[in-house]
């Protein structure tokens, strides 16, 4: 080593590798974090423990967890702020909203919000089950949104593909889920446009009860999607297929990039 004793060139190689990463890792940090889209899967902490063991809000983050190039953040009601501060509700690319028993807790102010986000910001927003009845989904659709009825009396929901070019729908085959609690139509909501999924129950009697599953619309500058089936005692948010449905509608209802 000519003019450089091991000791100094290893010792100087050390400092520039040092200073390289003071240098540059702020900077790649950032680049990430900004190019990283951010989707909220919001719930409000009253599903059976014995179902999901980390409420619903975990189980869907876990299935989001291998989309590309997305932060998944959980939330719940009894989280500051609802769950939803104003810089995550800010950073927030699409909402997810599962409610049931706590809709009238959810603060107004909180609801106007959402909808500024959705409707003038373009927010993604996607609603499930009984989440037809929560705040946020009735001011966006600006209708009763209830459906014609609600009876625990199905065994079994088998999810039909009817719009296979529709982005939701990319790689899902038709499937049956066990699902104990059926809505029927009419769902008071504005005409959809689009219904990638339709359904029948399977009734304990041996009857069936055909309805809309998965409907889309825009929303002001938003992409909004309801997606009925979601009971609270059936395992649905751990099935695969559910779970591709709501990765491909995460990237549907993001806001497209600029
Ligand atoms: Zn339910």
């Amino acid at each position: 080593m000519n003019g450089c004793s091991w000791f100094a060139c290893t010792l100087g190689l050390l400092t520039l590798a040092v200073l390289s990463l003071a240098v540059f890792s702020p900077r790649a940090h950032a680049q990430e974090a900004k190019a990283k889209r951010c989707v909220v899967v919001w719930s409000e902490g009253t599903a059976p423990r014995s179902v999901y063991p980390k409420d619903i809000n975990t189980a869907i983050a876990e299935g989001l967890a291998s989309l590309d190039g997305w932060e998944v953040v959980t939330a719940s009601i009894s989280d500051p702020d609802q769950g939803l501060p104003d810089a995550l509700l800010e950073r927030a690319d699409v909402l997810i909203w599962w409610g049931h028993k706590k809709h009238d807790l959810v603060k107004d102010e909180l609801v106007e919000k959402i909808v500024k986000r959705v409707k003038d910001e373009g927010m993604g927003f996607i609603s499930l089950h009984s989440s037809h009845f929560a705040k946020p989904n009735k001011a966006l659709m600006g209708t009763a949104c209830s459906w014609g009825a609600y009876k625990g009396d199905s065994t079994t929901l088998k999810v039909t593909v009817k719009d296979p070019n529709h982005p939701i729908a990319k790689g899902v085959k038709d499937f049956t889920i066990a699902h104990s609690e059926r809505y029927s139509e009419p769902y008071a909501v504005p005409e959809p446009q689009a219904t990638p999924f339709e359904g029948v129950h399977s009734l304990k009697d041996g009857g069936t009860d055909p309805s809309r599953i998965g409907l889309c619309w825009q929303v002001g500058k938003g992409k909004f999607f309801y997606l009925q089936a979601g009971h609270e005692t059936n395992p649905v948010y751990f099935d695969e297929n559910v779970r591709l449905i709501m990765r491909n509608a995460v990237e549907w209802a993001a806001p497209e990039t600029e």
